[in-house]
């Protein structure tokens, strides 16, 4: 059985006539049967909690996205009442990309969100999922800083170096691997991958983004998942049965449920 830890199941371009049940279903066909569907605003994570409640094994997320401030500081409210929600089982996706936000302006008002991210994640005992591109020092030491728990949550999508990636573990966070790690020019990205034990190894997709190959010229499902743990088994040399079943065991002791 596989897992998604990271899709965007509200931002899936579905085909016409198409429910997200199908693509739920589509997945399980694949044996991927656990996917957490990650909010990157206000409305999309309500958007998310109502669709999650339909669904089997869904799981739902509420945070605000880096690239998507908002100025009005009522969003912190708001933010909490939704990661209060018995499907939220996780605060994010937080953190800092300063590849796409160049202004000082911008960057700071990621810092102050993300350290809100993670108090709420420490006062509610739910873990981070924490995106960070071409920000390997602030985000470092703001995580470093302010985390409390042992268990503190993921890095998602991780496309940085082994050094960081070590760093990360030694703070407890899972590091979650995407499509990417499919890609030709990716070679580096997988002899990071080689290094990581599987015991602290996630997969995703970041559907609808991303999309693994040999899908790349398509829309990403969270079925792809299967892409990512393929891969995983040729670098780390383990049957893909071994991969499916740690990269779960790992998804259910971070977030806390079960796959049923
Ligand atoms: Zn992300
Ligand atoms: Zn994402």
């Amino acid at each position: 059985m596989f897992v998604d830890s990271h899709c965007h199941l509200s931002q899936l371009k579905l085909q016409q006539n198409q429910m997200l049940a199908d693509v739920i279903e589509a997945a399980n066909n694949e044996n991927v049967r656990g996917f957490l569907s990650v909010a990157t605003d206000i409305d999309n994570a309500l958007a998310i909690q109502q669709q999650a409640h339909t669904l089997k094994n869904v799981w739902v997320t509420a945070g605000l996205h880096p690239l998507h401030p908002i100025s009005d500081p009522a969003w912190h409210k708001q933010l909490e009442a939704l990661a209060l929600h018995q499907s939220c089982v996780a605060i994010g996706e937080t953190g800092l990309d300063y590849y796409y936000a160049r202004e000082k302006d911008a960057q700071q008002w990621q810092r102050d969100a993300l350290e809100y991210h993670i108090d709420l994640s420490n006062k509610l005992g739910k873990p981070l999922v924490i995106h960070t591109r071409n920000a390997q020092q602030h985000t470092l030491d703001i995580l470093k800083a302010n985390v409390k728990s042992d268990k503190p949550g993921v890095i998602h999508c991780f496309t940085e170096d082994l050094k960081l990636a070590n760093s990360f573990l030694e703070l407890g966070f899972y590091i979650s691997f995407s499509g990417i790690i499919t890609f030709k020019n990716a070679q580096s990205l997988r002899d990071v991958v080689k290094q990581i034990p599987l015991e602290r190894i996630l997969i995703e997709t970041d559907s609808p983004y991303l999309a693994p190959e040999p899908f790349r010229k398509e829309s990403n499902v969270p079925q792809y998942v299967v892409e990512v743990a393929k891969c995983i088994s040729l670098i780390k040399n383990e049957p893909i049965e071994h991969i499916a079943r740690q990269t779960t065991v790992n998804f259910e002791n971070l977030f806390d449920l079960k796959v049923s």
